[in-house]
């Protein structure tokens, strides 16, 4: 028989490629040849997980596309973690629209079964169209803030309201869920469509192509999964958590990038601490907080008499200097609070029973890895559907405590969190009775997530529905 093909096409960023990496692997080993498709600077992301599925047995490659040159973006810059400022992203995603052709001739040449493109790359339906190929939707989301979102989106429940802090709830909901103005990102509050909202017409995109494929389980959030198939009309595939394709300590270590801190010395001193009694502190790969933030969490930290570690990225900072760093702060903190400077192992660090809370920007990747190792979170969401992913671990999973972020701002994090709300949000995700009840409700989830992808479970029943269906796709001509 022969087998499926099956390309995949992350968005180059992070937060992107790497659950596109988990997805081509777990395809691969349902017997799909999967192939990624990305550009030079991006392909060793991806090079040592291919090679080890390849050893495996598995069938997974790498094609390149060349990017292309566009004026405004620094030199060499390939991945959108690497623009230098937000206004910078249109002019990224203008280079990525660029690939058009060279993802077309590739297309034709190999003719694969079903192309999953990024959410971010609406132009590939009818590039997959040209050549009677499925395209499939990975916006690398859930079902909550997907449903959240188009919901608000169709009935702009916030049009009559005029100050931030006003509020309202997502119409046509389950659950009530309130938001106010400020979390709303500005070109969604706009009237009329912007430049950067015609571009992600998610609506348009999704309506057209084949379906959606959501990092996601059906017991996290059912009523959700329900809401988008049946209110909203949507096909989808839930097909995770993702990230728990990654068995072995060794692909937890190096998953994404290169981390800056040895995984041995890393474990060794989470081995030295007692079970849920540290707090892991990570904003995802984009977010940069401004010094004036970063001083405000160690301050806040310190204060909490809590153990953490705590990533703050190389470069992170607004001046790429250590000036947030409260005087004598780490020298008080040896032993107690551990600094990544750089890359975090993050889903090795999560896993590990000596992590008992943490502090998280709602990256969706992040979230579902907190939930998937059953830890309790403290939200700080900051932008994208951050803030959706917020209300569906507290309000809804009831396994998270909110900091107070009420600010939709992209990449720098909003950045006015004070001290005093950093060390009652993460004293409260350890100590207390609360606490204790929201980490059974963890604990439960983690099984369910477990189960999910077993044999049998909803997600792997899912991939097997998927696979089946493009199996029976009348094949390109
Ligand atoms: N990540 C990591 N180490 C870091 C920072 C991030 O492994 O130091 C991973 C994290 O595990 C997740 C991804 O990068 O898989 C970030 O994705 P998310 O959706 O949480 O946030 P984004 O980076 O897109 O804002």
């Amino acid at each position: 028989m022969v087998k499926l093909q099956v390309f995949f096409f992350p968005l180059m960023t992070h937060g992107h490629m790497i659950p596109f990496l988990d997805m081509a692997k777990l395809f691969a080993s349902r017997g799909v040849h999967s192939t990624i498709i990305t550009t030079p600077l991006n392909a060793p992301a991806f090079a040592k997980g291919v090679q080890k599925s390849n050893d495996l047995g598995f069938e997974m490659s790498v094609k390149i596309l060349e990017f292309p040159k566009v004026d405004g973006l620094p030199e060499h810059c390939e991945n959108a973690d690497q623009v230098t400022c937000p206004a910078m992203l249109p002019i990224f995603f203008v280079a990525t629209k660029l690939l058009k052709d060279q993802l077309e001739q590739l297309l034709e040449e190999y003719r694969p079964n079903c192309l999953v493109a990024d959410f971010f790359f609406p132009w590939a339906t009818d590039s997959a169209a040209k050549f009677n190929i499925p395209r499939l939707v990975f916006h690398g989301s859930n079902y909550f803030a997907s449903c959240a979102g188009e919901q608000v989106r169709l009935h702009r429940p916030f049009e009559n309201l005029i100050n931030d802090s006003d509020e309202f709830f997502v119409p046509n909901f389950p659950h009530k869920v309130k938001l106010c103005l400020s979390q709303i990102p500005p070109y969604e509050r706009a009237e009329g469509d912007t430049e950067f909202a015609k571009m992600l017409n998610e609506a348009e995109s999704q309506l057209r192509s084949h379906g959606v494929i959501m990092n996601s389980f059906y017991e996290l959030e059912p009523e959700y999964v329900d809401h988008y198939r049946n209110v909203l009309n949507r096909r989808a595939w839930h097909i995770g958590p993702l990230s728990l394709c990654n068995r072995s300590l060794e692909e937890k270590a190096e998953r994404g990038k290169q981390a800056a801190i040895n995984a041995d010395d890393c474990l060794k001193w989470l081995d030295s601490k007692s079970v849920n009694s540290v707090l892991f502190v990570c904003f995802g790969s984009f977010t940069k907080f401004p010094s004036e933030q970063l001083h405000e969490i160690a301050m806040g930290l310190e204060a909490s008499g809590q153990q953490f570690i705590w990533v703050v990225g190389k470069g992170r900072n607004d001046k790429e200097t250590e000036d947030w760093m409260p005087e004598g702060f780490e020298e008080r903190m040896t032993g107690k609070g551990l600094i990544i400077r750089g890359w975090a192992p993050q889903v090795m660090i999560l896993d590990h029973g000596a992590i008992g809370g943490f502090v998280t920007h709602c990256g969706w990747n992040s979230t579902l890895e907190g939930i998937a190792a059953g830890v309790p979170m403290v939200t700080w969401p900051s932008f994208a559907e951050q803030f959706y992913n917020e209300k569906l671990i507290t309000d809804v999973l009831r396994i998270g405590v909110g900091v107070g972020a009420k600010e939709w701002v992209a990449g720098t994090g909003g950045g006015n969190i004070k001290r005093d709300a950093v060390e009652t949000a993460v004293r409260s995700i350890i100590v207390g009775e609360e606490a204790k009840e929201r980490r059974n409700r963890c604990k439960g989830l983690k099984e369910m997530a477990k189960r999910a992808v077993e044999e049998g479970g909803s997600s792997y029943s899912d991939l097997n529905a998927l696979i089946q269906e493009l199996s029976l796709y009348p094949t390109s001509i």
